[in-house]
């Protein structure tokens, strides 16, 4: 299996996606999101100054994200990992770049779960959750739904929705991600890095059987001939 790079856009299902790999193919899931928000419970000197970033509503720079990835991809010793959330823009993906090769870790997978901004607004406000017993469900999904309407299964309890988005904030929250990640995308997709996989009209189970094959089939050689073969370069 190969480490895989996440470019996913809001509700594309990459946490089900990440959970999945974690439990059964020994993957760490490395989230900025959730690694900020540790170093901020634990109070070390970087986590005090994340916080204060954060209270003052600014954003967290490059640099201080690109240290903490570090960080962590450090202290793997060869696991598999997951990276979401990571890079977000040009200079970390150059940055990731150098990190990986001055750790020596070759074996990676860039895997773009490509959506469009209906399906993924559907999916996102079709998520509501027990506030209870915490279970989740998708209104849209079937085999995800309650059996009645908008209550839990297990404990009869109202749902809620999962997310304050109403349709207009997700899809503008949905097309700054991809304007923010559009370079990103592209840089990978220039170096015929980039494994997209289309994901409106399938379910999260298949979803999860395609990033498997890829992760498992993947090969950097393969795609750099192929890249050679098109752009016109020479077979040596
Ligand atoms: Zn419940």
């Amino acid at each position: 299996m190969k480490n895989i790079i996440f470019i996913a856009p809001p509700a594309a299902g990459k946490g089900t996606i990440s959970d999945y790999l974690v439990e059964n193919y020994n993957y760490v899931h490395l989230s900025t999101g959730d690694l900020l928000r540790t170093e901020v419970s634990l109070g070390t000197l970087l986590g005090k100054e994340i916080d204060e970033l954060i209270t003052k509503g600014k954003l967290v720079s490059d640099d201080l994200i690109i240290s903490l990835v570090n960080n962590e991809l450090t202290k793997l010793n060869g696991r598999l990992f997951i990276l979401d959330g990571f890079p977000r823009t040009l200079g970390q993906a150059h940055k990731l770049d150098q990190m990986l090769a001055s750790l020596g870790v070759t074996n990676n997978v860039v895997i773009y779960l490509d959506i469009d901004v209906e399906e993924a607004s559907k999916r996102a406000l079709g998520r509501v959750i027990c506030p209870n017993c915490k279970r989740s469900y998708h209104l849209y999904n079937e085999g995800f739904k309650p059996l009645n309407d908008n209550l839990c299964d297990d404990c009869n309890t109202v749902l809620e929705k999962r997310s304050d988005d109403t349709e207009v904030t997700f899809k503008n929250r949905f097309l700054s991600y991809l304007t923010n990640t559009g370079p990103v995308i592209d840089y990978y997709k220039k170096q015929n890095r980039l494994v997209k996989i289309s994901i409106n009209d399938k379910s999260i189970t298949d979803v999860i059987k395609e990033v498997i094959k890829v992760a498992s089939e993947y090969s950097t050689s393969s795609k750099e001939a192929e890249f050679r073969l098109k752009s016109g370069g020479s077979n040596d």
